[in-house]
């Protein structure tokens, strides 16, 4: 496979630094990797695969040079200013802000459930929000069996997906320090705010999981409703997904399809205290699927309890399979 010139913008942030090891450990194919970061990380050092490199600082012209991929991390005005700049340049950018995700010029995609998509790109393709990723690999599954007429998710998000100003204050707070970055302690509590407040009482990331779950799975009228709530947990984001179908199902049917696809593993076993938790399922790649039961309120209706690692695969793994799929258009 042909090498490529790769640059990684937001390089010492959590997402940045989780690419890098990402990028080494599946022995991305690169020729040449630039590190970019503020004016601050400037002059910095970064290793990869074993040779330093120095941070250089984001602007205008770093992109005037032969660099096929982009992987953005360092927030949404960064990726709404840099995003066209580079494309203009013929860099293909995979963004991790929300600033492109709904833009329909842009693919929004989670490779296990629209990889295809991934080829009908202008320059910019979008990594969806960490939370409705893990979601969607396996109602991706249950949709093609039984399609879905209503998806409710409940969550209870890591503070690292807040980055690194979350690790700081639940570490804080544990020692009896105030917030910084949260409007309440989170240390001993939880939020149910995450995102800023919009129109009818949601918050952003809420609406994040409402229209991008409906733009990936392609069914703009979709209903889904969401409550996102953030929890004194480091690392890794968990999900209850209560969803209802059009048609019914079998129940170890509906268990065995999820064990056997791809980037899932199903540890279902309840009554041996087996089901994914954040410490199990921190620093690994796939997405985790237990307490699998009906729910006997509805007709067709089922719930799932879904765990990821929101830096790998809710953000820096994701990315990095995008790029391999570019990869394979070369
Ligand atoms: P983070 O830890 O706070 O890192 C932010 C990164 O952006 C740092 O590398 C920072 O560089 C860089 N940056 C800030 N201002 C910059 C500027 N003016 N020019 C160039 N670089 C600048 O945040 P994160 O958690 O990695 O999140 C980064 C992005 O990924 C956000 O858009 C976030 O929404 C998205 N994302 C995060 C998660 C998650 O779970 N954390 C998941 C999915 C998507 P300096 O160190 O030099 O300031």
């Amino acid at each position: 496979m042909n090498k490529v010139n790769i640059a990684i913008v937001g390089a010492t942030g959590m997402v940045g630094t989780t690419f890098i090891k990402v990028l080494e450990e599946r022995q991305f194919p690169i020729e040449n990797i630039y590190f970019f970061a503020s004016a601050k990380s400037k002059g910095q050092k970064i290793s990869f695969m074993g040779a330093e490199y120095e941070i250089e600082e984001l602007t205008e012209s770093v992109f005037d040079r032969d660099i096929d991929i982009a992987l953005f991390s360092a927030g949404g005005d960064i990726s709404k200013k840099f995003a066209p700049i580079a494309k203009a340049k013929g860099v293909v950018v995979v963004d991790n802000s929300s600033f492109w995700r709904m833009d329909p010029d842009v693919p929004l995609v989670v490779p296990e459930v629209n990889a295809s998509d991934v080829y009908n790109h202008n320059g910019i393709i979008a990594n969806p929000n960490c939370s409705t990723i893990q979601c969607v690999v396996p109602l991706k599954v249950l949709d093609d069996a039984y399609k879905i007429k209503r998806i409710v998710y409940s969550t209870y998000q890591a503070v690292s997906g807040s980055g690194m100003k979350g690790i700081r204050d639940l570490e804080q707070g544990l020692l009896g320090n105030p917030p910084t970055n949260y409007p309440h302690p989170i240390a001993n509590n939880c939020l149910p705010h995450i995102d800023v407040f919009m129109t009818g009482g949601y918050t952003k990331e809420e609406m994040k999981m409402i229209d991008e779950t409906r733009k990936i799975l392609g069914n703009p009228t979709l209903k889904v409703t969401a409550t996102a709530v953030r929890v004194p947990v480091m690392n890794a984001h968990s999900v209850s997904i209560n969803v209802e179908f059009e048609n019914a199902f079998d129940l170890d049917d509906a268990i065995d399809m999820l064990s056997k696809s791809p980037g899932i593993i199903v540890m279902n076993d309840s009554p041996a205290n087996d089901y994914p938790m954040p410490l199990n399922v921190s620093g690994t790649d796939e997405v985790y699927v237990g307490r699998i039961r009906r729910d006997e309120s509805l007709d067709h209706g089922l719930n799932l309890w879904v765990v990821a690692d929101n830096i790998r695969k809710g953000a820096a793994t994701n990315t990095v399979q995008i790029a391999e799929l570019l990869l394979q258009s070369r």
